[in-house]
């Protein structure tokens, strides 16, 4: 260790989301906006305001579209999603310091793992919903739905599951994100970078965050040893 690299409480680990947080915006919504199928505004509106549970909103969403519209799904997202600035660096950063990075997203493997593939990181470390397009609609599947000791339920993809798997006596946990897929984990980490509906849960709570722009943001906080004040 050189006398450049931060100092952390613990071993830090990152849980970043991927809709809104590497992309530049939710993937999902900006499907539901572009083909418009009648009914996704108000389960979109259940799920905010956490009437719904995100799994099965997220589920009733992709129900709406035939399996026949996969290619143009796919690549209306492949083509439109932008990345966020100092998502590379910040995985650079990462590496340099020996900090696990793990991708967890309440969104679905078929646009995730084409938009991560220049990044290089690996699968193990990428943790997303699935689809299934063999029967007449899209079916969301949920390869790693809430455990037993998930408080929050209905998850679809349980970001608590996967914290939880990082002791808090050993590690200092840092979960980035911006919306309701990352409101149960923020209440279990240390710390959260948090953007739009997020920072306002988290000021709702009162949970340790700090508010960005780009990953370049977190670099410097993380430079700096990532205290939450
Ligand atoms: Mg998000
Ligand atoms: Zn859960």
């Amino acid at each position: 260790m050189s006398d450049t690299t931060p100092r952390f409480p613990r071993q830090p680990v990152l849980f970043c989301d991927f809709d809104g947080t590497i992309t530049l915006s939710d993937n999902i919504v900006a499907v539901m906006k572009h083909f418009n199928p009648p009914g996704w505004e108000n389960i979109v509106k259940d799920i905010l305001s956490e009437t719904k549970s995100i799994q099965q909103g997220v589920g009733e969403m992709f129900q709406l579209f035939p399996s026949s519209m996969k290619e143009e799904v796919t690549s209306y997202i492949l083509n439109n999603a932008g990345i966020r600035a100092g998502f590379p660096e910040l995985l650079d950063w990462c590496k340099r310091n020996d900090v696990p990075f793990y991708v967890t997203s309440g969104g679905i493997d078929f646009f995730i793992y084409p938009l991560l593939e220049p990044f290089g990181i690996p699968a193990d470390h990428i943790y997303c919903n699935g689809s299934d397009f063999s029967g007449e609609n899209i079916t969301i599947t949920w390869p790693h739905s809430c455990d037993e000791e998930c408080d929050h339920g209905g998850c679809g993809m349980c970001k608590t599951a996967v914290i939880r798997r990082f002791p808090t006596d050993r590690y200092y946990r840092i979960l980035i994100g911006d919306s309701v897929t990352d409101f149960a984990g923020a209440k279990l980490v240390d710390l959260v970078y948090s953007r739009s509906h997020l920072t306002d849960k988290c000021q709702e709570l009162g949970l340790p965050h700090i508010p960005f722009d780009t990953f370049h943001d977190i670099i410097r906080h993380l430079e700096q040893g990532g205290r939450s004040e």
